[in-house]
């Protein structure tokens, strides 16, 4: 493969980061019992060039993670009809009055964090004619700058998107950054399953192999696959 040439193409790099990931989550799928297909890799694109994109799908990835509306349209607008089996999925903080573009743009909205965003993705899925897949993002550290529903609020949430028409397909959670993650994954998945939730996108660079253990569907995986970012990218500074 092109890892053994002297002089590696940019790509190149990328593609020996996607195998070593992807060996590492069915690595930790077989350490927790669980089969090797049954977790999602979502590549978090965000503030990557275009090559990088590039890269990462003739790596043959094609489940992809961004943080904002805008940039993912920039990103992907373009890729999206040549692209017949890509997967875009909105991990970042949404704003009401970005809604019917997100609905437009993504196959999933993981940031579902309050009754007043279920009324306009609801309204903008009414309009295209579908039921919006979304999770509801949990707030499991009750961090104050931190997007998300607090833990107590979360099964309200899930009823009262359910009750507008949203398919509500799992929860996402994002724990604080300097505490064990593993009490926020189990947290997360005790949400879940109380509220018959299938899926649970939880785990990134630092932490993807235990939230596997503990349960993630979906991991979101950034810095591993495509190198660190600018620090002011960070989720925890959102
Ligand atoms: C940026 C981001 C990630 C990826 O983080 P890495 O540590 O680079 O893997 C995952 N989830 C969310 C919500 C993010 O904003």
């Amino acid at each position: 493969m092109a890892s053994s040439s002297p002089d590696p193409a940019p790509g190149s790099s990328i593609a020996g980061r996607f195998d070593a990931v992807r060996r590492q989550i069915v690595d930790a799928c077989r350490g927790a019992g669980r089969g090797p297909d049954e977790v999602v890799l979502t590549a978090v694109t965000k503030t990557q060039p275009a090559e990088a994109l590039a890269a990462a799908i003739a790596a043959g990835q094609r489940v992809f993670g961004e943080n904002r509306v805008q940039e993912a349209q920039t990103h992907w607008a373009g890729l999206r009809d040549r692209i017949p089996d890509l997967e875009l999925r909105l991990i970042g903080p949404l704003q009401t009055n970005k809604a019917a573009d997100a609905v437009a743009l993504f196959d999933v909205i993981e940031t579902l964090d309050r009754p007043k965003l279920a009324d306009a993705l609801a309204a903008a899925g009414e309009k295209a004619g579908r039921a919006v897949r979304v999770l509801v993002q949990v707030n499991t550290g009750a961090e104050p700058q931190k997007a998300g529903v607090l833990p107590e609020e979360a099964d309200a949430l899930v009823r009262y998107g359910r009750d507008r028409g949203l398919a509500v397909e799992g929860l996402m959670c994002i724990p604080p950054a300097d505490e064990a993650a593993g009490p926020h994954f189990a947290l997360l998945r005790k949400i879940a399953r109380r509220n018959g939730l299938e899926v649970l996108s939880m785990g990134m660079s630092g932490d993807y192999g235990t939230a596997i253990r503990f349960g993630a569907t979906h991991v979101r995986v950034g810095s591993a696959l495509f190198g660190e970012r600018n620090r002011s990218e960070t989720p925890s500074m959102e």
